[in-house]
């Protein structure tokens, strides 16, 4: 049997189980607010060119606004200054989109600190407890904010000093770039960045490094609490947008149910 035939039959059978990790894409998705003088992207935002009537009588169909960066979506190299040479989102090679996925969870840490970030001696633990990080893999930070994923508020979670979001520190970040075989990162969060990125050396490190070491960034997971530690297959899947910096995305996970 090939590959791809057990595969198949996995899924069938359900002894493989798909996990859905994407946002619903609405104009209520919550999305990044970037402090003054930044200027935002558009949210997005759906219209009605006809619905089975005149415009169109057999057939409903919209037209869609969008930014590149709403929703569970990745971020591609030409997003940030240290990749502009680097891949946009359509020319991201497609087997860096499939791969193994290994979840950090820092949930305990989080509930205790917003502002909590990721330092390089966890992910020594990490790798301590569960092997190096996986060639061609993702690491997915699971915090536990996908709970307000659906409030905009709440996901932002910014006051008069800034957004509290969980997040990694420079350190790591440097880290993760130079120093795994790492496809990219994930987070739970609406953006690869901690809410106060802009306060770390260099600000938005996650951003810096990552995607400056042709490294991508997936934000705006969910259900990253049905995964195992180790085990799972991650499916990013973006529109190759030519020229594109981001795009929404579904993101997907194969489970091993049973043996
Ligand atoms: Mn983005």
């Amino acid at each position: 049997m090939t590959a791809v035939h057990a595969l198949m039959n996995a899924l069938t059978d359900a002894s493989v189980r798909i996990v859905d990790l994407t946002n619903p894409l609405s104009s209520t998705t919550p999305t990044l607010r970037l402090p003054e003088p930044f200027e935002n992207l558009i949210d997005f935002s759906m219209d009605k060119v006809s619905e089975y009537n005149e415009p169109g009588p057999f057939w409903k169909h919209h037209n869609i606004h969008t930014g590149e960066h709403v929703g569970t979506h990745i971020d591609a190299p030409i997003h940030w200054v240290t990749g502009r040479e680097g891949h946009d989102v359509s020319t991201i090679p497609a087997h860096r989109l499939i791969g193994p996925a290994a979840i950090i969870d820092v949930r305990e840490q989080v509930e205790a600190d917003p502002d909590f970030l990721l330092q390089i001696e966890h992910l020594r633990t990490w790798e301590q407890q569960n092997g190096p990080l996986p060639e061609n893999g993702w690491l997915l930070l699971r915090t536990g904010w996908d709970r307000f994923s659906d409030d905009q508020e709440a996901f932002l979670n910014t006051d008069e000093t800034g957004s509290h979001t969980p997040g990694i520190s420079a350190e790591a970040a440097k880290w993760l770039a130079e120093e795994t075989p790492l496809s990219g990162i994930g987070v739970d969060t609406v953006g690869i960045d901690a809410g106060r990125g802009a306060e770390l050396d260099p600000p938005f490190p996650v951003h810096y490094h990552l995607l400056g070491n042709d490294k991508y960034g997936v934000t705006s997971l969910q259900n990253l609490d049905e995964l195992p530690t180790v085990g799972a297959m991650l499916i990013v899947a973006p529109l190759p947008i030519v020229g594109g910096t981001a795009s929404p995305s579904r993101v997907l996970a194969l489970v091993q149910e049973s043996a």
